[in-house]
């Protein structure tokens, strides 16, 4: 089949390498006119590792990236409180990694190309037609294309959303704030720390991804106030890491990279996630706040369970439909978690074992087949 996927993040490219594995001709379109993730690093759990190993892309993650066994939650002051050691579900595999974004972008970029797909950069759609047996696209340029399935792989904002599913609900901000950059790694720093300072102070995870590199982060509550200029981000980062302990003053006190702050959203598109022939996939349809480190993770899924019901099905549209259906309970179970873990640290429970708790049952349900 002629697939377009619009979009080269993380679902457009994973999609591109599942879909192009099955034989399938595709063409990705991406309007920035160079790839340039958004953020520092981030975490790939036990599960989603899973299902890039059945694309053939583990490995180069693995030697990209750095492998967390174990994550150390802290008070604010650093000591540790309990540690964290979640199952693997790869034999010989650690249960998570962590990598930056561009080296991410990197393996899924080399693997699109590497399948036979055609990556069209500073391209997007302006004008889709279902016909009912195959799709025309106008593509910026002035150019159209004629294709079996679209693909809407375009994130948060998404336009393919708007264009097919007009009455999809808004991304909702969930109240919090949330502080990254990247900074050299020192070498006594090798291991996944997350310090708590409470509502007031907020959380800071400091995760190494490289032996040579690690981000930083810190959520605190969303109090609306104007956000510094550019200049002087990096300085009340800084200020804001002052009171926490641990490995955070030799993290803070080294050369922080581009600092990148944002109030987070969360978004569930109730289903259908498709119609007719184009299908949304990733953030477009399943936005999730960090809590479970899970939004990448969500959308490679996708991709492989997308290729699994197109192969299954000659129908098309009724594929598509089942896409959803299939996806749609795992999604909510990680987008709904995130949020309401994310409403505790604003509000504490009254059982402070709750969060880990939670996380963890969430983790064993996400390790049944995507
Ligand atoms: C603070 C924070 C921390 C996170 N940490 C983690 C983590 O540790 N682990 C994890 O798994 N997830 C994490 N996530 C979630 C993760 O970043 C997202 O879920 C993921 O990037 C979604 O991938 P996507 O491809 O669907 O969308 P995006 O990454 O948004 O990619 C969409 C792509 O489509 C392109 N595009 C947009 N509009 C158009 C258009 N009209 N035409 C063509 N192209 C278009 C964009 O330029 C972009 O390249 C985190 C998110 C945040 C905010």
């Amino acid at each position: 089949m002629r697939v377009l996927v619009v979009g080269a993040g993380p679902a457009g490219c994973t999609a591109a390498v599942a879909l192009g594995a099955r034989g399938h001709e595709v063409t990705v379109v991406e309007v920035g006119a160079r790839i340039r993730p958004s953020g520092p690093g981030l975490v790939l759990q036990s599960a989603p590792m899973r299902a890039l190993d059945s694309l053939g892309l583990l490995g180069a993650c693995l030697e990209r990236g750095y492998a967390h066994d174990e994550i150390d939650l802290c008070d604010a002051r650093g000591a540790v409180r309990t540690t964290l050691r979640p199952p693997s579900l790869l034999p010989g595999r650690p249960a998570s990694i962590a990598v930056s974004r561009v080296a991410l972008a990197e393996v899924l970029l080399g693997a699109v190309t590497a399948s036979g797909s055609e990556l069209r950069l500073g391209t997007t759609v302006t004008a889709l037609a279902d016909h009912g047996d195959r799709v025309e696209v106008g593509l910026s340029g002035g150019t159209t294309r004629t294709v079996d399935v679209v693909v809407g792989a375009d994130g948060l904002h998404s336009q393919t959303r708007r264009s097919v599913l007009p009455d999809a609900p808004a991304p909702r901000a969930t109240g919090q704030l949330v502080w990254r950059a990247p900074a050299p790694r020192p070498a006594g720093v090798s291991r996944y720390s997350m310090l708590d300072g409470g509502p007031e102070l907020g959380k800071v995870g400091v995760v190494p991804v490289s032996d040579d590199a690690l981000y930083v982060w810190l959520l605190e509550p969303d109090r609306g106030a104007p956000r510094p200029a550019p200049e002087r981000l990096a300085e009340a980062f800084r200020d804001r890491l002052r009171s926490f302990g641990g490995p955070v003053p030799l993290v803070a006190g080294s050369p922080l990279g581009e600092v990148d702050v944002r109030s987070l959203q969360s978004l569930l598109v109730p289903l259908p996630w498709s119609r007719g022939r184009t299908v949304l996939v990733g953030d477009a349809v399943h936005t999730t706040t960090p809590q479970m480190a899970y939004g990448v993770g969500m959308a490679i899924e996708d991709a492989v369970v997308l290729a699994e019901v197109l192969a299954e099905d000659d129908d098309v549209p009724a594929a598509l439909r089942r896409f959803g259906e299939r996806r749609f309970d795992r999604c909510r179970l990680v987008v709904e978690t995130s949020v309401r873990l994310g409403e505790w640290e604003q509000y504490p429970p009254g059982d402070p074992s709750l969060p880990g708790r939670l996380t963890g049952e969430v983790l064993a349900e996400l390790a049944r087949p995507a």
